[in-house]
């Protein structure tokens, strides 16, 4: 039978983003709808599991859920419990661990007149919950500058150096701005009103989104060797032509075969080790912003509340990701230069030829997306291209 006989839609990715999608697709329009996966478990990076020591681990880094967005909250709600879980970060140099975001108390713990500051913080940004260093950077007063110039160097310098590979002033700000000072006593690293991970794991999340008996799941598919985008505008699907909606989570470059070069992305790589201690660390997450090549390390039993003897630890070094190298063959954060957008516009703009081609998701919109944003963005897709069928006027 027809591939386009069989499924209505067809969805590129078992992610996040593409789960909501299958998931709406099915639920809501009754859709027949086709998920495939290059690789051979669903959940993408949010992918979670135990590893041999019977440890919960999240497979691609630390992933903790945090939202002010009430829909996104409800909507996966329907699909997991949680256990509420408040990150927080402490940062080790100098010999000591320092709460990050930098917050009154980290002030407290490295300066000497550190009440004299917090009082000028307080007046030069009344009003604010906070201050991205950048900024602080900037400030008329010397003290101020001096405190910021202290967390450019201590937290942001070479974290920022082993993360990207460049300086912090090159990133985009919306990148470094996501770890601002805090003007307050706060230690938490978020500040959403829902924070929580899911109490069973994502993996165990995602695929109660993908249970409905409508969708089939494809893995160790890849989408290369089964969708060809044709020069006359339309999509092939193993052959024949595909005019119902494909919505894409992957690489927007591998789509197109890099027919405008690659897009630049950084990657990671997890040193996995077991502890026979029941705990490792002061926190679920120590970054190591002064020293050291891995830029944190996670101890997952801190995140999951779990029980047990020992603890399983992921020490995270960042490298740049190729598609041929071993290490870094997974892409994780896209890199925001003025040429890698260019880029990606081109590819966006070649995208818009392929009336049923929906983009959807961090990779394929090439975005530094929370996993609350990717939610969100999926149901928006999900709401503006695939509203209900307008029933026929009665005659
Ligand atoms: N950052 C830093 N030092 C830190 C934590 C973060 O310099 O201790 C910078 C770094 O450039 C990083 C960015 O802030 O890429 C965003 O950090 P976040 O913790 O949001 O990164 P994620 O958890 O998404 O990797």
């Amino acid at each position: 039978m027809a591939i386009a006989d069989q499924f209505d839609a067809i969805v590129v990715g078992a992610g996040l983003s593409g789960a909501v999608m299958a998931e709406r697709l099915a639920t809501e329009r009754q859709m027949r709808v086709w998920v495939i996966d290059n690789r051979s478990h669903i959940g993408g990076n949010v992918h979670d599991g135990m590893d041999p020591h019977g440890i919960m681990v999240h497979t691609y880094g630390p992933h903790l859920f945090h939202t002010d967005n009430e829909a996104v909250w409800n909507y996966l709600s329907r699909f997991t419990e949680w256990i509420p879980y408040q990150h927080r970060v402490l940062a080790y140099f100098d010999g000591t661990y320092t709460p990050i975001p930098f917050n009154f108390d980290s002030i407290r713990k490295h300066f000497p007149d550190a009440e004299a500051l917090i009082h000028l913080l307080k007046q030069q940004y009344a009003q604010r919950e906070k201050v991205p260093i950048l900024e602080l950077m900037q400030s008329e007063q010397p003290r101020l500058r001096e405190l910021a110039q202290f967390v450019y160097e201590k937290i942001f310098l070479q974290y920022t150096s082993k993360q990207w590979g460049v300086r912090p002033e090159e990133i985009s700000p919306e990148v470094t701005g996501r770890v601002p000072v805090l003007l307050g006593e706060h230690d938490g690293y978020f500040t959403d009103r829902y924070q929580a991970i899911p109490s069973q794991g994502y993996a165990a999340m995602v695929g109660k989104m993908l249970a409905n008996p409508l969708i089939s799941v494809t893995l160790d598919q890849s989408a290369g060797d089964l969708i060809t985008l044709g020069e006359d505008h339309a999509i092939w699907v193993d052959g024949e032509k595909y005019s119902k909606p494909v919505i894409y989570t992957g690489m927007i470059d591998e789509l197109f075969a890099y027919s405008h070069g690659e897009l630049p992305y950084r990657s990671l790589k997890f040193e996995s080790e077991h502890h026979a201690v029941p705990r490792y660390q002061p926190s679920a997450v120590v970054n190591y912003t002064a020293s050291e090549a891995f830029t944190r390390i996670t101890e997952f039993k801190q995140i999951t509340s779990q029980q047990a003897s020992g603890t399983t630890i992921f020490k995270e070094y960042p490298g740049e990701y190729s598609r041929s190298s071993t290490d870094f063959n997974i892409p994780y954060y896209p890199k925001f230069t003025e040429q890698a957008q260019a880029k990606y516009e081109a590819y966006k703009a070649q995208a818009k030829g392929y009336a049923n081609l929906h983009l959807c998701g961090r990779l394929a919109t090439y975005r530094y997306l929370d996993m609350d944003d990717a939610v969100a963005n999926a149901l928006e897709l999900f709401d503006t291209h695939f509203p209900p069928k307008r029933q026929e006027a009665e005659p």
